[in-house]
Order: structure tokens, then sequence, then C-alpha cells
């Protein structure tokens, strides 16, 4: 492979999306490869803000109803904006709650255990936040998360197979969660496939998609995933606390959700204040309070470049990225002690690349010293990202290079190999 600076060069003047850059606040001197944690600001994020900002400071109360994006129909606006991304009708997507207040809403409605069928079905290496939301929800129902919790068993720490999840799926299951993407390896699961197995044995289905939304296109609708709930502060570049989003299938719809609340009625009825809870016909129906309307500003302006640049783009252009990076690491730093732990297929690789490595939290620091933002799980990954929208191919060749540094002259040694409070 060409490992020079010039074929970088030569892959951004054919790259597409290389326009988008510009739209983001870049900070001098420093590559941003941490999108799959925090996305950066955009400027029309930012007007977007400015704008919601206006309309509160000139239409106060009236804000609800006026000005260009009324308060009171923006979260299903931007479920509209979404749907696209993922594979969903307009009306199957909302924008509200967090990822894991989204998975409660999601797992109170959804999780019915019937007879036998009582247990929740995850995996070992999901994000520790659904694992704790699932616990809690299972004690809710009296029963003791140990027994009734099952996660499945990565073979070798880093991946999860695909018949070792469905091979779970006994009949004393009634509900399974997963990720689209292992937040760690980066594994993207089939979740066509599982959705699929799931409905074979008579079980419900549900994903988090946080990192996958923004990075990879689903098709949630047709392949009938009962539900999904995602952050949009990742690869949506909502910024931070952005409010999140979940999906609800056509089929589910008229369901009671678990957690009610006035802002899941029926728009025409919320304001005749009734104490009968008339929920709304779509996946409106499972908000639960007052949307965060400054919280979710950001997301407005950062859709709008999604909707141009479309999800299929920026999909194409992230799997050559992480190819690219995987390729250079490989050239440049096998020598060093290196692992990448992320599957190397692209359908089966999310959009970022999990390297191993024993000083992995001090070659972080080290990174984050020469002016790279990688992000570090612990024990041993260090995570990149070189998101489609605002990473160019210059600055993932320059990263393998200062990797390269680092390692060859030992630079790393003066940091101490232990995690920081945030990693
Ligand atoms: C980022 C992330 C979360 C975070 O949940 P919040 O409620 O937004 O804090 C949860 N699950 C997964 C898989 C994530 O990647």
């Amino acid at each position: 492979m060409d490992l020079s600076r010039e074929y970088a060069k030569e892959l951004d003047a054919q790259d597409a999306l290389s326009v988008y850059r510009d739209e983001f606040y870049i900070q001098p001197e420093t590559i941003y490869m941490d999108g799959n944690s925090l996305g950066l600001l955009s400027k029309r994020a930012e007007k977007s803000v400015l704008e919601l900002l206006d309309s509160w400071k000139t239409l106060g109360i009236n804000g609800w109803m006026q000005g260009g994006h009324p308060w009171f129909y923006l979260s299903e606006k931007l479920g509209k904006m979404s749907a696209s991304l993922v594979g969903a009708k307009a009306e199957e997507v909302v924008v509200t709650g967090s990822t894991t207040t989204n998975l409660h809403q999601l797992v109170s409605t959804f999780y019915n255990p019937q007879g036998k069928r009582t247990k929740i079905l995850a995996d070992e290496l999901n994000f520790p936040s659904d694992i704790y939301a699932l616990q809690s929800q299972l004690k809710l129902r009296g029963y003791d998360p140990d027994h009734h919790l099952i996660r499945v068993k990565s073979r070798d720490g880093r991946l999860i197979d695909e018949d070792d999840i469905i091979g779970n799926m006994h009949e004393d299951v009634a509900l399974v969660v997963l990720p689209t993407v292992l937040y760690r390896s980066g594994q993207l699961l089939d979740i066509e496939r599982l959705t699929k197995e799931a409905h074979n044995r008579g079980i419900m289905i549900g994903f988090d998609g946080c990192h996958s939304a923004g990075a990879i296109p689903h098709e949630f609708h047709k392949w009938g995933v009962d539900f999904a709930y995602w952050c949009n502060y990742k690869y949506l570049n909502s910024g931070p606390g952005g409010v999140g989003s979940l999906f609800v299938h056509e089929k589910h719809f008229g369901k009671v959700p678990g957690l009610a609340g006035w802002f899941g009625s029926d728009k025409e009825k919320q304001f005749d204040m009734e104490h009968t809870f008339s929920p709304a016909k779509d996946a409106g129906a499972f908000q639960i309070g007052t949307p965060h309307v400054m919280s979710v500003a950001p997301l407005l302006g950062s859709l709008e470049m999604f909707e141009e640049a479309t999800i299929d783009k920026v999909r194409e252009k992230s799997l050559r990225s992480t190819r690219y990076l995987m390729d250079l690491i490989e050239a440049e730093l096998s020598s060093h002690g290196f692992v990448i732990g992320n599957p190397k297929e692209d359908e089966y690789r999310g959009g970022h690349v999990c390297l191993e490595h024993t000083e992995a939290a001090r070659i972080c620091k080290s990174l984050k010293e020469h002016g790279i933002v990688p992000d570090f799980r612990a024990p041993n990954v260090i995570r990149l990202a070189p998101v489609a929208l605002y990473v160019s191919y210059e600055e993932v060749w320059e990263t393998v290079q200062i990797m390269k540094r680092i390692m060859d002259e030992k630079l790393y040694e003066k940091h101490e190999n232990k995690r920081e409070i945030i990693a």
C-alpha cells in the first residue's frame, strides 16, 4: 500500500464529503478522533441553537406554536428528519429523553413477562447503563436480575457471536436487548438476522443504536425491529447532553406506554387537561414530559447536514477511512504490540477502530499531548473514530505518524498507565 502523505491528500481530493469539514469547528493543531463519544459542533448546529434561543427571546410562551420551529412539534419534526438515518417511517421516530431513560420507557412498555417467559436477554459486553436499566426494570417487576437477566458471553472478550445470542433465545425469554454496534470493539451485529430469529421464537427485540446512528444506515422498519433507542451526541453531533431518540415500529402503535406523561398525549387532546390519558397514535406516545428545547436545538442544524450528505455516503466514507486507518496501523505499527480488536470485514465493522495495547492508557495521554483526541476504554482499548463529515484522510495518516513517533521514541513512558476520571 501507498504510505505517503500525498496518497492521503489524493484520497481527500476525491472525497465528495470533504466539503462538510469546513462546516465544523475544528481546533487548530488538533486531530479529533473521538466523534464516537462526543461529536463536534457544526456551524449549522450553532445557528439552530441561536434560532431557538431567539424564539424564546422574542416569542416567550408563544414559541410553542409560533416561529420557524414551533417547540410543540419539534420532537416529532426531528423524529421525521432522523427517520431516513435508521430506515424508519416518519411517525416511528421521536426525539426525546436520553438513551437510558428511553430504554427504561421501552422496557416498561415491551417487557411483558408471562407464564414461563420472564427473562431478558442481553450481552456481557453491553454498555453498563443499559445493563443497570435492565437490572432495575427486573427488580421493579419483582424478579432477581441475577437469574432473570441473561448476558450472552463473549468468546474472546471483544466480540459476541450471533450464534451464541440465538442459542440463548430460549422459551423463557420475553425480551432481547442488544447494541447495534458494541461500544468497545465496534462490532456491528446483524440486526435483520437477530430480529428474525427472535421473532421466530415469539420474542420481542430492541436495539441500542448509540454507536451506529449517524454512522451506519439501518432498515429498522423493514426488518421489523420492535423498538430502538439511541443518543444524538455521538455521531450525530448534537452536543453534550443532547436529547436522545427512540423508534417504535408501526405495528406497535396503540400500545400503552409503560411510563406515561402528558407529552405522550395525542396533541389535539393534550391541553384538554383530562385525567384520562389519550396517547398519541405513533411513536410520539412514548414521550414523557416537556421537551428539552435548548438541548435538541443543535440537532436541527446537524440533521440538515445528514439529509444532504445522506447516510449511505457517510457510511461509505467511514468504511474507507477505518480501512485506511487499519492498513496504516498494520504497516507502520505492527512491531509495537498493537492488536486491532474490531472486526475487519465491512459487514461487521462499526464507525471506529478499536486498538488494543497493554500501555493503552498512557499511549492515549501521549496522543493528547501531541494534539490527537482519541478515547480510552479500560483496561486496554484506544478507540479512534475517523468521522466521515469532519476527519480527513490526511488526518488519519498524521495520527498514525504521530503514534509511530510516540512508540518509536517511547514518549508514552513519561505518563502513568492509569485512566483519568473521564476516559
Ligand atoms: C453513549 C451510550 C449510552 C449513554 O446513555 P445516556 O443515557 O445518553 O447517558 C448508553 N448506551 C450506549 C450503548 C452508549 O454508547
